[in-house]
């Protein structure tokens, strides 16, 4: 049940993006690239127009209207695409994806002129009324809960009955009711859009869910967000961002890290010493610095936001100057908030017989739950 509950909240919570672009937080994938022939063309297509309209690039979006259209997507239908990812990108975003579509067609037109077959694809007309007037909180409650496989509901609406109105009435009644787009290509849409930002990764995680649910197989949301996503660039961080270099790379323990980290050694003599730099959402390993005698690690947080957690204990959140004393032989991870780069100091406490010893990964959920804690007001370990 408590699975259900936040699985409903995730997926209503799906609203528009947020305004600022950074590209500093994009993530990359966790998986493997999927191989292409996963999706078909016409659904590559859709992935890179949903995921160009949720950046704001227009000259990626031209090029995917462009493959869309050679792949069979009509011109309402992809002014259908614009029209729902207002929705979860806003009306700057969409009104801009709105002029790209029109010079794309122009241009399509233009240089299919007498062409069989060829100049606009007016598709099939939009049938659907454009709002559902009275009757859309009811056919929008009842689309609401036929996608997610079960009524949507949650402290969050109880909250803000407001925005628990314009999801079910505007978005799943105005929007999904219209037939111009059938139901898996608006899922696969809203995954890209949402897998194309970093700070919408809950709401795109639940989206997969109910992508699934209709008609997109799980390879196919994988391919999609492989697709989208790109490797986060520590170049991108401002200049004055940490003193300590980002550093390179830390591919040797890459195996015991989920997304990538950068090490940067400060000094390997007396108490040794490095800059460790976790890109958004990265974190290590459960882990235990083991030691005969004195032995553990001293974290300390120079840039960003992170967190450090013990087993069985809340996350505490570390930002510059946090300072974290782990024993030798507590079962711990530390790495990044979801939506922040995150740099720390790492000091091996001198000891005897150390070694680490690396167990489970931090699963999606695990993390999800340390993180989304007011662990704030958990006192470090002193
Ligand atoms: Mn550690």
């Amino acid at each position: 049940m408590k699975a259900a509950t936040t699985f409903a909240l995730l997926a209503a919570l799906a609203l528009p993006c947020a305004a600022q672009e950074d590209p500093s937080t994009t993530r990359p994938p966790d998986r493997p690239t999927m191989t292409e022939s996963t999706l078909s063309p016409r659904d590559a297509a859709l992935a890179d127009i949903g995921a160009a309209i949720a950046r704001g690039e227009q000259d990626k979006l031209a090029a995917a209207f462009t493959a869309g259209f050679d792949a069979g997507l009509t011109l309402d239908q992809a002014k259908e695409v614009v029209g729902q990812l207002y929705a979860y990108c806003g009306f700057p975003r969409a009104l801009n994806a709105a002029a790209t579509l029109m010079k794309a067609e122009s241009q399509r037109v233009a240089e299919t002129q007498g062409e069989e077959g060829g100049a606009s694809r007016p598709g099939e007309p939009q049938r659907q009324a454009f709002t559902l007037g009275e009757k859309a909180l009811e056919i929008g409650t009842a689309n609401q809960t036929e996608l997610c496989g079960g009524p949507v509901k949650g402290p969050l609406f109880d909250f803000h009955p407001q925005l628990d109105a314009y999801l079910k009435a505007h978005l799943f009644g105005d929007i999904f009711a219209r037939d111009v787009l059938d139901w898996r290509t608006r899922e696969l849409v809203t995954v890209a859009a949402l897998a194309a930002r970093p700070e919408t990764e809950p709401q795109m995680k639940a989206h997969v869910g109910i992508a699934n649910r209709n008609g997109v197989t799980p390879e196919q949301t994988d391919a999609i967000v492989a697709r989208v996503r790109r490797p986060a660039d520590p170049a991108a961080l401002p200049k004055d961002w940490s003193p300590i270099p980002v550093g390179a790379f830390n591919a040797a323990y890459a195996q015991y890290f989920t997304g990538r980290s950068y090490l940067h050694p400060l000094t390997t003599s007396q108490v040794p010493a490095f800059g460790v730099t976790f890109e958004p959402g990265c974190r290590n390993n459960w882990h235990v610095h083991h030691a005969e005698t004195g032995g553990g690690q001293i974290l300390i947080c120079t840039a960003g936001r992170g967190y450090y957690q013990e087993w069985g204990k809340p996350a505490v959140e570390m930002t510059p100057g946090v300072t974290v004393n782990i024993p030798a032989g507590v079962k711990h991870w530390h790495g990044a908030a979801p939506d922040s780069w995150f740099q720390h100091i790492a000091l091996e406490v001198p000891g005897t017989g150390g070694r680490n010893e690396w167990l489970e990964p931090v699963d999606d959920a695990a993390y999800a739950e340390a993180t989304s804690q007011n662990s704030s007001k958990n006192t470090p370990r002193q």
